[in-house]
């Protein structure tokens, strides 16, 4: 039984930076005109209402979307993602927020596809409804993690995977590293994007740690904190692991972190950090 819905969460500090790093990847994917390839493992609903029960009840994006949104001095490099967010907000208003597989169909081109699974019986027809009439994705209702197995590699040879996991259960700190290791073994060349919540630093310590086992090469390490680490509840800063990162991922995100960081925590607590963990 799942009980996680990102409707409570949607727009907050770690979806800032899960989407800009998202945004930044597919913008630099399309550098090249070969078509390529998005999988989204854990895909959501697609579409958040800000003004909805959810998302009111929790505020939290209150304290991440709402801060950046319409800033006169943002970076350029927010550009793609903000797009993504006014197609949902003609109006100037922000009521809607997209989620990772809005924010790809809004970025992707023509000959580019979109592959995204969810299980929740209460998402998963959201997400199909939003898809409904894009021929260049499709949208089932399965395991993320079996995905990397059955969909990789891609017949295009060129992709990106966004792996999201609600981390709901304890498993899910492992399982992240054995699907990344699965779908890394059919698709070496892909992009791995990975998101991490740090609730407890040790987990994802534990995590990396495996990672690094597995002798997969060229990994980056993205994290924004909007407080120190702490043994208590709550989710304290968020991170993304990127498997072979564009390029110019780690300037880009060195050049955006200060401004993202001032911003989303005024106080300013936490930190934020860019990390080349393993090599290429
Ligand atoms: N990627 C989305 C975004 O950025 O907008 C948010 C995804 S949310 C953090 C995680 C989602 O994974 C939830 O909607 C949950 O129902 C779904 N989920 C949980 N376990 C899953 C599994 N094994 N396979 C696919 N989806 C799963």
């Amino acid at each position: 039984m799942l009980s996680y819905r990102h409707s409570f969460h949607a727009g907050n500090h770690a979806d800032v930076l899960k989407h800009t790093v998202l945004s930044l990847i597919i913008t630099a994917l399309k550098e090249k005109e070969k078509p390529f390839f998005y999988l989204d493992t854990h895909a959501g609903a697609g579409r958040y209402q800000l003004s909805g029960e959810h998302a009111e009840r929790t505020g939290e994006y209150l304290e991440g979307i709402s801060r950046i949104w319409q800033q006169p001095d943002a970076p350029e490099l927010l550009q793609p993602y903000f797009d993504a967010i006014r197609a949902l907000n003609r109006s100037g208003t922000l009521r809607y927020y997209p989620g990772s597989p809005l924010i790809a169909r809004h970025l992707l081109r023509e000959d580019d596809k979109l592959q995204l699974t969810e299980l929740h019986s209460s998402d998963y027809p959201l997400l199909r409804n939003e898809f409904s009439k894009d021929n260049r994705a499709r949208v089932d209702r399965a395991d993320g993690y079996q995905q990397l197995k059955s969909k990789l590699p891609p017949p295009s040879r060129r992709g990106l995977v966004l792996i999201d996991p609600p981390y709901e259960m304890k498993s899910d700190y492992q399982a992240v590293v054995k699907g990344i290791q699965e779908g890394h073994k059919r698709f070496g060349t892909g992009v791995f994007a990975l998101w991490y919540p740090v609730v407890l630093r040790q987990q994802i310590k534990h995590m990396l740690r495996d990672l690094e086992a597995t002798g997969i090469r060229n990994i980056l390490q993205i994290e924004l904190a909007a407080r120190p680490d702490s043994d208590q509840r709550g989710m304290t800063a968020s991170g993304m692991i990127v498997i072979n990162p564009p390029w110019k991922l780690a300037q880009q995100m060195n050049t955006l972190l200060p401004w993202l960081h001032q911003k989303l925590v005024p106080t300013g607590t936490g930190h934020y950090a860019v990390n080349q963990i393993v090599p290429e």
